[in-house]
């Protein structure tokens, strides 16, 4: 029997991005346009390793070098915003960086 995976995994294993949640996908003359939000819903300062609060969004385009089915492929991601709660720590708030190099294909 082979391990059942989650659609999140499938999405990402097609996109080649790991570790991300679809928003939203659209195709039209441009090529394909897809919105994405990590799996990650919880995140630590990475000054002073203190739990971090969720602020907002912020998003950030990215284009593919590579193209997807032969057209181009452009992907919103929805970065979230994190605020350090630690009034000793320096970094007030910050954004979640990703892992993967998405525009160097
Ligand atoms: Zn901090």
């Amino acid at each position: 029997m082979q391990k059942r995976q989650s659609e999140d995994q499938i999405f990402g294993a097609l996109l080649g991005i790991p570790n991300v949640h679809p928003l939203s996908v659209d195709e039209d003359e441009t090529g394909l346009r897809v919105e994405v939000e990590t799996t990650i819903t919880e995140a630590v300062c990475p000054q002073c390793g203190q739990p971090a609060v969720a602020t907002g969004r912020r998003a950030v385009e990215l284009d593919s070098a590579k193209p997807f089915r032969g057209r181009p492929f452009h992907l919103t991601w929805q970065t979230r915003g994190w605020s350090c709660q630690n009034p000793a720590c320096a970094t007030g708030e910050f954004f979640e960086k990703a892992d993967w190099q998405f525009s160097a294909g």
